[in-house]
This record gives structure tokens, sequence and C-alpha cells, in this order.
């Protein structure tokens, strides 16, 4: 398994004032080649402060370091980490394949894999999200679960349980649509900018063994990847959200809950219009305004002043 790409949100000075908007839709300005599944969890808590993100970008917390090693640090129990640097578009979807690649040839022969790269296309654009832990049942289906790690040794409150729910339904949408074939490598090139032909580069291709890529383009890689994720079992219900408290590793619950597709419709529904600047952003409901309290953008935001 690589380590993922960098991501490409530079964090930029802290705004002095709200900025005057812009003409571009937010789709083109922040996520010219396509959104993240964390773009819209992080939307359904506030789309106002996803767009001073998206807009000045957010110190990492102590909190957000520690999840995120504690993510890094699951995933190296079970796979070895190589690193590897994309240098061009192909090389970055070549990165993404082979990672789902990899996780879910995992899955076949030890019964579980993390870190799997989801994608596809959600009505206008391009959804990109990465499943954190997929478990083989003895059913034949498939678990899918979250590790969300926590400061406090509580569970989290109803407004946030409701964004991670949102989150993994995501990937379980995009997880099938890829299993059923919704999602295959005709839609992959017709959709996103990438050349099948392309040869990935020479240091990007040094970086594996012949073993390890079996491909030197997207052509010859994308069609292993399509027909693995095609032979996958289905993910079963309730997916599960495991939260742990950081200081000791410890399980504080799980947040079990079915798949609605109706629901994650609506939402989905609810985001769209944002990024394609049909509406500006929204600030959160007069109810949910508790939630100023612990925004770091609270000072520029003219909500929280009123
Ligand atoms: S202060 Fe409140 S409304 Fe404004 S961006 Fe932050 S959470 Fe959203």
């Amino acid at each position: 398994m690589t380590q993922q790409p960098p991501s490409n949100e530079s964090p930029k000075e802290p705004p002095q004032k709200e900025d005057a908007p812009s003409h571009e839709r937010p789709l083109e300005r922040y996520r010219p080649y396509g959104l993240r599944v964390t773009d819209l969890r992080d939307q359904t808590w506030c789309e106002k402060q996803l767009e001073f993100t998206l807009e000045f970008g957010r110190k990492q917390t102590k909190a957000m370091k520690e999840g995120e090693q504690r993510h890094q640090e699951l995933h190296e129990e079970i796979t070895e980490i190589i690193k590897v640097k994309p240098r061009s578009r192909e090389d970055l979807w070549g990165l993404h394949l082979y990672n789902s690649l990899a996780a879910l040839l995992q899955l076949q022969r030890d019964g579980i894999c993390r870190e799997l790269p989801v994608f596809g296309p959600i009505g206008d654009t391009w959804l990109v999200g990465i499943i954190d832990e997929l478990v083989m049942t003895e059913q034949n289906t498939i678990s899918l679960t979250d590790t969300k790690t926590r400061k406090s040794p509580r569970l989290p409150t109803e407004a946030q349980k409701r964004t991670t729910r949102f989150q993994m339904m995501l990937y379980k949408g995009l997880f099938d649509r890829l299993s059923s074939g919704k999602t295959n490598e005709a839609i992959f090139f017709e959709r996103l900018s990438v050349s099948p032909e392309t040869p990935f580069t020479e240091e990007f291709q040094a970086g594996f063994t012949p073993e390890q890529l079996p491909a030197t383009n997207l052509k010859t890689l994308a069609p292993l990847v399509f027909s693995c994720f095609q032979q996958a079992p289905p993910i079963e219900d309730p997916l599960l959200i495991r939260y742990e408290w950081q200081q000791d590793k410890s399980l504080l619950g799980v947040d079990a809950f079915p798949h609605s597709e109706a629901w994650l419709k609506i939402q989905i529904n609810q985001t769209m219009p944002f990024w394609l600047g049909k509406r500006p952003a929204r600030f959160v409901p007069h109810n949910e305004k508790w939630k100023c309290r612990f925004c770091p953008f609270r000072g520029q935001c003219s909500f929280a002043q009123r």
C-alpha cells in the first residue's frame, strides 16, 4: 500500500473581514478536479465555515494531528506503507487506483483492508473519498467501519454524529456504484481529464516493484481495479462508527445505523447548489448557533457577531 498524496490545500493568512463574493463557482474555484467526501461532510456542519476553510485554510489542531496519527497507526498494523510522490495528474490517479487495487486484493486475501480510495460521479461533479476499514463477514458481505478519536471521554453530539453518518453513507454510495459497474472505466476516462495512454513518470514508477504496480499507464491499470471492485461482495447494514478516547485508545461507544439511499440523496441535493454557485454559503441555523463557539473563524464571521 502507498502513502496518500499530500493535500493540495495550503493554509493562507487568516481573513480580516469577509471577502467579497467571487464570480467563479466554488466548484471551479476550489475543487476543479472534484470534491472530497470530507468537503461534503464539513459542509453539513457549517457551510460558511467550509467556505472560510477553502479560502483561507485551517491550522491543524493537536486533536486533528492525533486523529491522523491514529489512522496511520491502524493502517500500518495491517499494511506496509510505501512512500511515492506523484508528479503528474496521471501519476496521481495511478496512485489512487493502485491504492484501491492493493486494498481490494488485501480484502480478498486477509478479509480486512484499510484506507481504500473510492470515487465516482455525483451529479455534475466527481467525488473522491477514502474508506477507513472494510472487513469480510461470515455471510460473505462486507462490514464498513470508521474510527473517530475523541479529545474528551464523551460521545459526540447528535449534530456531529449526523455529519459522520453522511460521510459513511457517501462512502457506501461510491463503493456500491463501483461494485455494480455504474462507475466504470468508460465513465472514469470520460469524466476525468487524464490521458489513458500517457506513461506514469519514471520517478513514480521507480517507487514500485513490477509486481506491486503491474501497469505503466492508466489504460492498463484501470481495468484491473474496476474488475476487482465488481468482484467485491456488498457492504452490509449497519454501518459502524467507533468512537475512541485519544488519551488511552479505549472504546467510548459504537454508532451503528442503516444506510439510507433516500436520505443520502436529500443531503447531496442540499449541498450541491452551493458548489454550483446557485446560492451563497449558509450560516448555521439559529438553533445550532452553539457551533460558533468552537469555530476558528468566529472573529471574522458576521453571523457570530449578531
Ligand atoms: S461562526 Fe458560526 S456561522 Fe460563522 S462560520 Fe463559524 S460556525 Fe459557521
